[in-house]
């Protein structure tokens, strides 16, 4: 009997062949894409792409719901312990960055001169990270066309994407797969980045409660002066000598904003 609620089949059609054009439309861009299905390839395609590049001796990452939900950090500090492995957004235990050390919940209280001093260990940690060998990030869209877009506000991960480490791996959940830039960034501006600061508002007290997307669930292309939409970077393919240092990994499933 045909089974009208299991549509498995259908999913991995519909991503195979999606994932097809996006491999052709990337690959004209100098982008090699790998297709993974799992987490689980997401982390042997990691280590032999570790394995086959033997001077990769840092590696280090940005801020990433998919990353989290791959569980990269700890897998990779596990697995890697023998390089030197950075996380400058590394938070602490109620959700502050761990450069600032145990903060009780809520906002940070540290005198001034306390605060300024961490504060700028925490910049010059994603300074340096920008100078490693291996940079594992996420974006917020790619496009079937072979974009892939991103707003940031501290500008770390778009930096790295475009300049800065020998080699950067972008990994996005099926979810993030737009059919072309203009609705990725319907995707991104009403979804991701809302989404993004509502996480960072009640995981890490962070000051975005005034934000016109966090209370109304959607982007009215604000300036408000704690918006960080600032960045909007479209990587659009990269030259042919870089080949090899930006590669994408779409992965089959719903991960990340
Ligand atoms: S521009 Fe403003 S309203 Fe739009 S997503 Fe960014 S912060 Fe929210």
């Amino acid at each position: 009997m045909v089974d009208e609620l299991d549509f498995k089949k259908e999913e991995s059609h519909f991503f195979e062949k999606r994932g097809e054009l996006i491999k052709r439309n990337f690959a004209k861009r100098n982008v090699e894409v790998s297709l993974m299905n799992d987490t689980e390839s997401v982390y042997k395609f990691i280590d032999s792409f570790i394995q086959d590049r033997p001077y990769i001796k840092h590696i280090s990452f940005s801020d990433g719901v998919t990353l989290y939900q791959l569980d990269l950090y700890k897998w990779i500090k596990r697995k890697y312990s023998n390089l030197l492995v950075t996380e400058p957004l590394e938070r602490g235990e109620t959700g502050h960055y761990k450069v600032f050390g145990e903060q009780p919940e809520g906002r940070m209280n540290l005198p001034y001169e306390e605060w300024k001093e961490k504060q700028d260990l925490w910049y010059e940690n994603l300074r340096k990270s920008l100078l490693c060998d291996l940079f594992i990030i996420s974006a917020n869209a790619i496009t079937l066309q072979g974009e892939i877009i991103s707003i940031d506000g501290t500008g770390n991960r778009v930096a790295g994407m475009i300049f800065g480490p020998k080699h950067v791996l972008c990994i996005v959940g099926k979810n993030k797969i737009s059919t072309n830039i203009e609705t990725a960034f319907d995707r991104i501006n009403n979804y991701a980045a809302p989404m993004t600061y509502i996480r960072h508002l009640n995981k890490h007290a962070a000051s975005f409660q005034n934000l016109p997307c966090v209370n109304n669930g959607k982007c009215y292309s604000c300036n408000d002066e704690s918006s960080a939409c600032r960045d909007i970077v479209i990587i659009r393919g990269q030259i042919k000598m870089h080949k090899d240092r930006l590669h994408l990994l779409v992965v089959n499933k719903n991960i990340g904003f």
